[in-house]
């Protein structure tokens, strides 16, 4: 097959990434925008020596499955890679997804796996309650022009995007507010191949409970120019707008550095506190813009509950929280346990979660900062503090997953149950497999699964969140 070349083809299958699979000439395609049960017609993209890359060009037959996407540039944002599947198939796709990279790459059977049923949303838009803007220019006839979107899939190309249908209206005036001050003011868009110009991006959160509404430019500098002046234009929102937001909050990021990174270390205030308070199973939690904090409140509720129940506290356990962020889950678990130890890489998210302690009147928590995989392997928490033997050991590790040195002292702790919060299928399943490996003589770790629970923590985008419960078995 050669590239730009245009085939038919029937979609069997989806892909962990959204794209769709079908068979063309004994090749596999992968075929964006294609989804499970079309009949396309697609371009080769990106012919390799077993399978291709293809675009979608037309759609000769749809899917039973598929609904209009909701937001006009959903195919070429990076975002929402599966709007256009209807959220009951979506939920399907993702259950699939789960259990065969468990799987494939744990190498379990489906037997072994106990998958409880997905839980979903009842509405799965305008669920998120944090948005990064890129901010920079787009061709437009013959020129550029300043805008804010989000970025084309494996691109740094910005796809210019009015309203996501993903995040609260209220986001949709405050962007235009920062570009209109960028134009009157000539205050220019940061240009990632020079290093220079001003504006890189725009971080908004909100507190889904509280209302309250955090704007953050992040600025390749030391001053955002005018700042007070577009405090007062975005102040302005606050009156227009339904009561629900209020920008209670107006800080500049620094960021000078060349690279992908989105936020600096430096965080300048400017309108009200740098942070908002947001509400979460009647716990209340303190959110600093550097701090980690799940995107979709409301499954995030459901989440943590079903993360409580796997953890099976009576009140006289020793809790690990790793890679707690804010604390959200030690608090959730803390009313429940003896005492909870939170460890987390980011030196504000640990203030942050010593204060929600604190706010919230809960005693049995502590809060250290530090990478998880030194602090626990080390076997202290810090140089006052060695590590206890746990009864039940949390991860809510990023992507990559944990280290192969933290779970192998896991193992050597041996806590009666481990919970694995997961944002990534694929490393869950590495880890999995490590947490229940038998080794040459065929000695198995001593843990097995006793469930796991997918959470659609991120509706209309191809990621799925899962909670693996470990019991110890001897
Ligand atoms: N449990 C929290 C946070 C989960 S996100 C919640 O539900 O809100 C993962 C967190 O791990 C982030 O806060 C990130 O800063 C932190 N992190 C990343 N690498 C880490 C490491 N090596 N050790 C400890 N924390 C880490």
């Amino acid at each position: 097959m050669k590239k730009n070349e245009i085939v038919t083809v029937t979609i069997e299958d989806m892909a962990r990434t959204g794209e769709g699979i079908g068979h063309a000439d004994g090749m596999a395609l992968f075929v964006k925008d294609a989804l499970i049960g079309d009949t396309v017609r697609a371009r080769i993209t990106k012919p390799k020596k077993s399978y291709a890359y293809a675009r979608c060009e037309e759609i000769l037959k749809p899917s039973k499955d598929r609904c209009p996407a909701r937001c006009p540039v959903a195919r070429q944002c990076g975002g929402c890679k599966i709007q256009e599947l209807k959220y009951e198939s979506q939920l399907d796709f993702k259950t699939k997804m789960v259990r065969d990279c468990l799987m494939r790459i744990g190498g379990f059977a489906e037997s072994d796996l106990h998958m409880r049923p997905i839980i979903g949303m009842e509405d799965p838009f305008r669920y998120r309650n944090k948005a990064q803007y890129p901010i920079g220019y787009v061709k437009k006839n013959g020129g550029k022009k300043l805008a804010a979107g989000f970025y084309a899939g494996r691109t740094h190309n910005i796809i210019e995007v009015d309203d996501c249908a993903l995040t609260p209206e209220i986001n949709e005036p405050i962007v235009r507010t920062l570009l209109n001050h960028m134009r009157k003011y000539g205050i220019s868009a940061y240009d990632e191949a020079t290093g220079k110009g001003m504006v890189r991006h725009l971080l908004i959160r909100e507190g889904f409970h509280s209302g309250e509404v955090l704007v953050c430019p992040v600025i390749n500098g030391e001053r955002f120019p005018y700042a007070d002046e577009f405090v007062r234009e975005l102040l302005k929102i606050n009156n227009h707008k339904e009561r629900k937001w209020t920008i209670s909050s107006v800080c500049f990021n620094v960021n000078r550095k060349k690279g992908n990174k989105i936020l600096g270390d430096r965080v300048i205030s400017c309108y009200g506190d740098p942070w908002i308070f947001d509400t979460l199973g009647g716990l209340t939690f303190r959110i600093s813009p550097l701090s980690f904090y799940q995107v979709n409140p409301v499954q995030c509720e459901k989440l943590y509950a079903k993360a409580v129940e796997a953890a099976g506290l009576t009140g006289n356990e020793t809790v690990y929280d790793l890679y707690c962020g804010i604390g959200t889950i030690s608090l959730f678990m803390a009313k429940k346990a003896k005492e909870v130890y939170g460890v987390e890489i980011v030196p504000e998210a640990i203030e942050d979660a010593k204060r929600n302690a604190k706010m919230n009147g809960i005693q049995n928590t502590h809060f250290y900062a530090g990478a998880a995989e030194d602090l626990v392997v080390s076997g202290k928490f810090d140089d006052q503090t060695p590590c206890p033997k746990a009864d039940v050991v949390c991860v809510d590790p990023p992507r990559k997953g944990c280290a192969p040195e933290l779970i192998q002292t896991i193992l050597r702790m041996e806590p009666e149950r481990i919970v694995y919060v997961s944002c990534d299928p694929a490393t869950l399943a590495r880890d999995l497999k490590l947490l229940t490996a038998q080794d040459e003589e065929g000695k198995s770790t001593g843990y097995e699964i006793r469930s796991v629970q997918p959470v659609d923590m991120f509706p209309n985008c191809a990621h799925c969140e899962n909670i693996a419960l470990l019991v110890w078995k001897g």
